[in-house]
């Protein structure tokens, strides 16, 4: 069997950073965009009124005497935002227009409605208006089309996080998707025929499913996005048929079914449909029975497969130590370590051993005068999730040590977010 260190160096040689992929904008907010987004339009796409009002021909303006003077229009249509028209405007005609809309052909500015000479403002088609704009100058409130960008025009470089305004940004340009790099995807399926979902009650011999929330918890924990796939019942068939599934993310968890019993199906149905074995069993406790593999994609990085033992602590501990240093890695948020996140603290109570494997024990970390202490907690084994809900460490007892005693410097690996939460 082999042992943690070992079994670390083969995860890391099969984690390989996930590949950039398609993502709605609406999903894709703090992603790094992995190809530049180019504009399908010029924006504005046409010269565009930027006031309620009356578009209007320069030329009506400048002539009137420095335009100090009120200059009566012919009202000849009306035009709101969303809407065109055919109408083309000439000299001493004026059309109403809103905030939004299209510039009409021939007018080439828009005189704001507050300056129609009182009792005119309300022009409709067919009406006069008279205008008085003393501060006229040619084009104004007017905004040309293509003055912000152009098609073709590169308006979200490569390489840029995308924050919210890159999101209306791709939208104005009609990008649907951006390509960028996201968090994997992990598909969880938990296994068991006495698994019954946690808002269930179950009957004498079911228990309720804790493995799919905590997972799910504890991926999205870590960044990545959770696909929480529900129940497989101990036959071949439907576990074949939801593992399939599950393939296709970037690393399927499983829980459950990985050990020796009768119904422990996962590895063969696994190997069957062609993931490849990296290694079964790991010498520690909890969470001897674990089973890592790999299946190779076509154009894409490999899924990588845990199948995590089914008791919750068990489930959790591997979960710690092998699933989310590899998450860090193929989401590029760190380069993998072979050494786990030890630290060293002093024990203030003592703790036994266990002969043939190292025991990662919970215990709870505290910072003391002279560096980190740690205490063990009383710990039901691998289905005591209690026990490990009170703690924010784990305390490394090398196989065949015996144990420690108080004052011994031992090593501990902290849970990170938790030891974090108490000590700050
Ligand atoms: P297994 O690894 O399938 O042999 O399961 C080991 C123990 O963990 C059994 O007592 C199971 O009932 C329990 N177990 C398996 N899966 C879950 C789960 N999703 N939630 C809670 N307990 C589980
Ligand atoms: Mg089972």
């Amino acid at each position: 069997m082999i042992d943690v260190a070992e079994a670390l160096r083969r995860i890391q040689r099969s984690s390989v950073i996930v590949q950039p992929r398609r993502v709605r904008i609406e999903d894709a907010v703090g992603l790094r965009l992995q190809e530049d987004v180019t504009s399908d339009t010029d924006s504005p796409p046409w010269h565009r009124s930027m006031m309620d009002g009356f578009a209007v021909i320069s030329k009506d303006f400048v002539d009137s005497l420095d335009c100090k003077q009120a200059v009566p229009l012919q009202v000849v249509a009306e035009i709101g935002a969303g809407e065109m028209t055919a109408s083309v405007l000439e000299r001493g005609q004026c059309i109403r227009i809103m905030t939004g809309a299209p510039m009409p052909t021939g007018a080439d500015a828009v005189i704001p409605i507050e300056r129609a000479v009182s009792g005119t403002s309300h022009a409709h088609a067919g009406e006069q208006v008279s205008l008085q704009d003393p501060h006229f100058c040619c084009g104004q409130h007017v905004s040309e089309k293509g003055s912000f960008f152009c098609a073709g025009q590169t308006v979200i470089c490569h390489g840029v996080e995308l924050e919210p305004v890159h999101i209306g940004l791709a939208a104005e340009v009609g990008a649907s998707h951006v390509v960028a790099t996201a968090p994997p995807r992990v598909s969880i399926i938990t296994t068991g025929n006495e698994l019954v979902p946690s808002y269930q009650a179950p009957v004498k011999g079911q228990i309720r499913n804790t493995n799919e929330p905590m997972l799910s918890a504890a991926v999205a924990r870590c960044g990545a996005e959770p696909i929480p796939m529900g129940i497989a019942s101990d036959h071949p068939e439907p576990l074949r048929a939801l593992i399939a599934q599950g393939l296709a993310a970037d690393v399927l968890l499983l829980s459950g079914g990985v050990s020796t019993g009768d119904y422990d199906l996962v590895p063969k149905t696994l190997e069957n449909i062609g993931v490849e074995c990296v290694f079964h069993k790991v010498c520690l406790k909890p969470g001897k029975p674990i089973w890592f593999g790999v299946l190779q994609r076509p154009a894409a990085s490999p899924t990588l497969v845990f199948g995590l033992p089914g008791n919750p602590v068990s489930t959790l501990v591997c979960f710690e130590l092998f699933v989310r240093p590899a998450l860090e890695k193929i989401s590029g948020k760190s380069l993998f370590s072979q050494d786990l996140d030890q630290q060293t603290a002093r024990l203030t109570n003592s703790v036994q051993g266990s002969r043939d494997r190292p025991v990662y024990h919970p215990c709870q970390l505290e910072l003391g005068d002279s560096g980190l202490l740690a205490k063990t907690l009383p710990w039901g084994g691998s289905a005591d999730l209690l026990a490990l809900s009170l703690a924010n460490g784990l305390l490394v007892v090398p196989k065949e040590c015996g144990g420690f005693v108080r004052g011994e410097m031992v090593q501990v690996i902290p849970l990170v977010s938790r030891f974090r939460d108490k000590s700050e």
